[in-house]
């Protein structure tokens, strides 16, 4: 069996996670989250971090620490995770979509300003798979509505665009820890912001609203316990010390598959490079001409024992959006190409050079 994915455990883990039951600090109280947190938000250039439970959980609190309630419009891609739209939903908003660029995979950027209006509060960016999305239009968008920018950066570790760290964009800024990200706490999600004032406001959401100077027990707002403990943090310092190292692996997985798949009739290839980014490989992509093709592949494949995933599946072709009356007749055409053609092959980071070459033999026979 060749996973799709399986995560690299091999530097201070085990060193670190064992600190955490020696000293008794395995919550969220333990020194191990403020050590994680400053050491990422450096990494990232970033004034602040803060940790929490996973991903999704850190897009739950950006959306509500930015004001985002009932009847906001926030524009983001169809072709996403569904993370961000159900923090939007969640908190009362409407998810505003916008198609995908055919080569990058990601938010179409000239579609956007088209779907601003003045119920528009802001722009939910995902990077998708391992390019950066182009940033410049969208900051300039947001510069002249006046928009937040929420940067969904949870494939992106050490990406950069132009030169600058994703997850150095947005007002608000989150990645994901879990075990197929750059670097894994198992579960787990960070944060980012420059924002001293956002700061306390994400650190208070994400511990049940207590009231840092009320009495303690006495609530005015609702917010989660979306807290990090200590054993994921100790997880990410391991990690953080070596992501050096795994993006380099990332990118090696990919030129691999670049290289050995360049002959193939019939699918489409991540784009190595654009002008603002090299491809990180989060995950190797395939697009298939058809969804026969597609299909048909990744059966093949599973027989062969070689794991594979879908693409994302578009988030106005939901049933769970759809029965709530969310994007009634809209279409996306290039993202619905994509959601139904494409898949992705083994890219995790403890991915074998032996089950590395499997695969691309599977596809020059
Ligand atoms: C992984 C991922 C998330 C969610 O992160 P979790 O930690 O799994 O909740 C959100 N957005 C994107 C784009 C992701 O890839």
């Amino acid at each position: 069996m060749i996973p799709v994915n399986t995560p690299l455990l091999n530097g201070n883990e085990l060193n670190y996670l064992s600190q955490c039951i020696k000293t008794g600090w395995i919550s969220s109280e333990g020194p191990f989250i403020a050590e994680f947190e400053q050491k990422f938000s450096n990494y990232i250039n970033r004034k602040h971090g803060i940790a929490v439970s996973n991903g999704s959980a850190a897009l739950d609190i950006a959306v509500k620490a930015l004001g985002i309630g009932v009847g906001d419009e926030v524009i983001m891609p169809t072709f996403t995770i569904i993370c961000p739209a159900q923090s939007v939903v969640t908190a009362g908003g409407i998810p505003v979509l916008v198609d995908s660029d055919p080569l990058t995979w990601n938010m179409d950027v000239i579609k956007i300003e088209e779907k601003i209006t003045a119920k528009t509060k802001a722009i939910l960016v995902v990077h998708i798979y391992g390019l950066p999305v182009d940033m410049d239009p969208i900051l300039d968008l947001c510069k002249k509505y006046k928009l937040f920018l929420i940067e969904d950066a949870a494939e992106m570790h050490g990406q950069t665009y132009k030169g600058k760290k994703c997850g150095s964009f947005g007002d608000i800024s989150i990645f994901s820890f879990y075990p197929n990200k750059h670097i894994t706490t198992g579960e787990g999600g960070m944060i980012m912001t420059d924002n001293d004032e956002l700061t306390e406001r994400c650190k208070k959401l994400r511990n049940l609203a207590f009231e840092p100077k009320a009495r303690r027990f006495v609530h005015y707002e609702i917010g989660w316990n979306y807290r990090m403990t200590n054993m994921q943090a100790a997880l990410g310092l391991a990690q953080l010390e070596r992501i050096e190292e795994h993006i380099i692996k990332k990118r090696q997985i990919g030129l691999a598959y670049q290289e050995g798949l360049k002959n193939l009739a019939g699918f489409q290839l991540p784009l190595p490079k654009t002008d603002y980014a090299e491809n990180i490989y989060w995950v190797f992509g395939l697009v298939a001409e058809n969804q026969e093709l597609c299909d048909s592949t990744v059966a093949k494949l599973a027989e062969l024992k070689i794991g594979t995933r879908p693409f994302f599946w578009c988030m106005h072709e939901q049933p769970v959006f759809q029965n709530m009356g969310l994007f009634k007749g809209e279409s996306y055409p290039v993202a619905e190409k994509l959601a139904r053609n494409g898949f992705y092959l083994p890219s995790g980071l403890g991915l074998d050079n032996e089950s590395l070459k499997q695969v691309i033999a599977y596809f020059n026979v």
